[in-house]
């Protein structure tokens, strides 16, 4: 027996979404948990891989590593890479591959009417939809952002960079895709502009160093490459992305989320 369903539905991937999108952010919605839609199907030869939705970024660096290769996405390992990639999908091989979904080649889809569309990329409208439409204390940091914008793009792309800033202090990750040593020269003018206390450097499988994971600012290089118009993740020609993120604890008062709110919403009306 067919019976006319009145809920939304949502799928449901990592269940990562910062809105709770992922469970429709209301009450009564329809989740389609798609978990187990986790296959990883990688192809050597052509250097493709078939993944499906319910898949989280971890089994996909790890079966992708376990080949010598990588996909440019997050940088926490559990989000799920259906609502990374149909958001843009940043993370540390973005300056030099492209967002996530730059990199999609072809997706088979369920339209809301039902019908499967099992070539996305013959449908060019649906295809660039789903490439990045959405799902839906900085005291101490003027002179670390002042090296950035003066040595701008002109940073290797195969460096990406990840700024963190604390009550407590700031610190300045990253990867460079190759050795310590070339490493060493590239950021030569960096290290000599933006004078860090101390630095260190570890050699890495690009597996673990992921998987570790790092969040703060990033700056963005390959991802500019494409034009504003080229695909649906529109956020393209800007030096910066910016992730603020707040820690609730018992000393957290209204007031301060309330100023924590202000603030983003200034930032958004200025910057964004
Ligand atoms: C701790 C944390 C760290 C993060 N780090 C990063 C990061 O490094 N880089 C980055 O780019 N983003 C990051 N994000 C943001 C994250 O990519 C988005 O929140 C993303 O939407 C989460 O996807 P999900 O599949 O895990 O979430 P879900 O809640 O499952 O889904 C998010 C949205 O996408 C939709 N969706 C999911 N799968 C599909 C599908 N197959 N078809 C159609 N719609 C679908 C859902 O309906 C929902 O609207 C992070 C989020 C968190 C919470």
């Amino acid at each position: 027996m067919r019976t006319k369903l009145k809920y939304p539905i949502v799928a449901r991937s990592g269940g990562h979404s910062y809105e709770g999108f992922g469970i429709g952010d209301k009450d009564c919605y329809l989740v389609v948990d798609l978990a187990n839609l986790n296959k990883i199907i990688i192809d050597v030869n052509s250097q493709t891989a078939v993944v499906g939705p319910g898949n989280r970024l971890e089994p996909i660096y790890n079966k992708t590593s376990e080949h010598m290769f990588a996909f440019p996405a997050g940088t926490c390992p559990w989000v799920g890479v259906g609502g990374l990639i149909t958001g843009g999908g940043f993370g540390y091989l973005n300056r030099k591959f492209g967002m996530s979904s730059d990199n999609i080649l072809d997706a088979q889809i369920v339209l809301a009417n039902g019908t499967v569309v099992h070539s996305a990329k013959k449908h060019p409208e649906i295809f660039w939809s789903i490439q990045g439409a959405g799902n839906a204390g900085y005291g101490i940091a003027p002179l670390l952002f002042s090296v950035m914008n003066k040595l701008g793009s002109n940073i290797h792309p195969n460096i990406t960079f990840l700024i963190r800033i604390a009550p407590e202090y700031l610190s300045i990750r990253g990867i460079y895709i190759g050795s310590a040593n070339e490493l060493q020269n590239h950021i030569q003018e960096f290290v000599k502009l933006s004078k860090p206390k101390n630095i260190t450097y570890t050699e890495n499988t690009l597996y673990h160093a992921l998987v570790d994971g790092m969040e703060g600012t990033e700056i963005k290089g390959k991802v500019n490459e494409i034009g504003r118009h080229g695909t649906a993740f529109v956020h393209r020609g800007f030096l910066y992305h910016m992730e603020i993120k707040i820690t609730v604890n018992s000393e957290i008062s209204e007031m301060c989320l309330q100023e924590f709110d202000n603030f983003s919403q200034e930032f958004r009306r200025n910057y964004a």
